[in-house]
């Protein structure tokens, strides 16, 4: 998109090349952010989240530790936070998506020692999506191979120009290939339950009726099975048009759809994701196809892997048991805080408050808080304890995954504010903290 913005910064002059956005699950990494002499600063390529995010860095800045509204010392706001959690029962350690993989680790370490809950923003994003996957695997492949081969394009259920912004130009429906020659090369279809911004670039729109999806899937498997389905219209579109969709999927060289809330937020949740990858399998019989969710934010995939490692499963751990123990619908943050089964709770590089329901918000008023954040946000305006943190990608390095599971190594432009750590040495604090107290 080559975006550009300037301001004053007052930092050296440096050019960083290949530099990682740390805002979205497209995971850029050919941004250029140069600083001149003057402290003017310049990014070129990255769209205008990824410009904000990484210019974010003066506005709202939480720059001192407080505890109940008072500023204290990092020392007495780390021990105060591991107090919090060494004197629950049962604390939720939640967020996460918006930090690195070392951050990660240290905090899966940490919900364990405290024998509490750990989870990240996948339990109200793509969280169905990994249940899906649970029971029937993923055929999937990475945007550069969708980037070289991909001949038919499917956005399901997501609109990219709004929250990926660079997913089309980067790697799918604009750029060239090794064997595409870009946008002419490709059939872009975007299905939806209204028009935006993202289906107006496509070839073809199909307008599905909301909550219609896993019936619209299951109609194309038995068209792609069998030949036809019964009724004349599904979900709101007519046989004639699935059948149509269906052949053109069958007869592509290699198709991919790429999908999001559409899928995970609507009637059916996993099952309409279960159903969209059967069809891929399927399809599979008679070309490439692969379908990709859209993750959300930059580093969810990261936390999803790292989980995976460390305990076994993806997010919503729970270590009450001395085990590891998973059960989304039980033991991810919604549900913990609706059944009022938790007694604290530490939010890192995430703000519930402003995105979870009124329910979960009033309980989390109710019990201590703790939150770790770059930024003041209305969770950290519920806290008692705010810990300010280093942004991570921006003024820290760390490791990152992208949408497609490829990892990238997050870089440092700028020094965090004087004496703000990372979330990683904060979390680490903590941890030594705890075991002082246990
Ligand atoms: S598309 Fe996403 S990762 Fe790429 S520059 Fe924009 S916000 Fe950053």
């Amino acid at each position: 998109m080559g975006k550009e913005l300037t301001a004053s910064f007052g930092f050296d002059s440096m050019r960083v090349e290949a530099f990682v956005c740390p805002f979205c699950g497209a995971l850029c990494d050919d941004i250029i952010v140069e600083t001149g002499n003057n402290g003017d600063v310049k990014i070129e390529n990255a769209c205008v989240l990824g410009t904000r995010k990484i210019m974010a860095r003066t506005r709202g800045r939480i720059t001192k530790p407080m505890i109940g509204g008072k500023e204290v010392s990092i020392d007495e706001a780390i021990e105060r936070a591991a107090e919090i959690l060494v004197n629950a029962k049962k604390p939720l350690l939640y967020g996460f998506s918006s930090t690195s993989c070392e951050a990660h680790s240290a905090g899966i370490e940490l919900a364990e020692l405290v024998g509490g809950v750990v989870d990240c923003t996948s339990s109200v994003c793509h969280g169905p999506t990994i249940l899906a996957i649970h029971e029937v695997g993923v055929p999937s492949v990475t945007l550069g191979e969708v980037k070289n081969r991909a001949d038919l394009i499917i956005y399901w259920g997501c609109n990219p120009m709004h929250a990926h912004p660079r997913h089309m130009s980067r790697y799918s429906t604009f750029q060239k290939g090794r064997f595409r020659k870009g946008r002419i090369s490709r059939k872009v279809v975007a299905v939806d339950v209204r028009p935006t911004e993202s289906t107006k670039l496509a070839d073809e729109f199909i307008q599905v009726e909301p909550n219609r999806d896993f019936e619209i899937f299951n109609a194309m498997r038995a068209i792609l099975n069998s030949g036809d389905c019964r009724g004349d219209v599904i979900g709101g579109v007519p046989k004639e048009k699935l059948k149509k969709l269906v052949e053109e999927m069958k007869s592509c060289q290699f198709g991919v759809i790429f999908f999001g809330m559409g899928l995970t937020h609507t009637y059916g949740n996993y099952r309409n994701v279960r159903e969209a990858i059967l069809l891929v399998r399927d399809l599979n019989m008679y070309t490439k196809f692969a379908i990709i969710p859209m993750r959300g934010h930059y580093n969810v995939t990261g936390f999803n892997e790292v989980c995976t490692w460390q305990t076994g499963y993806p997010y919503a751990v729970d270590f009450t048991r001395d085990y590891p123990w998973y059960n989304p619908g039980e033991t991810d943050a919604n549900s913990l805080l609706i059944a009022e089964d938790v007694d604290a709770m530490l939010v890192i590089a995430a703000d519930p408050a402003a995105h979870f329901p009124k329910q979960a918000v009033e309980y989390m008023k109710r019990i201590p808080l703790v939150v770790i954040d770059p930024f003041e946000s209305l969770t950290s305006k519920l806290a008692d304890v705010v810990i300010p943190a280093a942004i991570a990608g921006v003024e820290v390095e760390g490791s990152a995954y992208r949408m497609d599971g490829v990892p990238l190594r997050l870089k440092k432009v700028f020094e965090p504010p004087e004496g703000v750590l990372s979330d990683e040495e904060i979390l680490k604090r903590i941890i030594s903290k705890v075991k002082e107290f246990l």
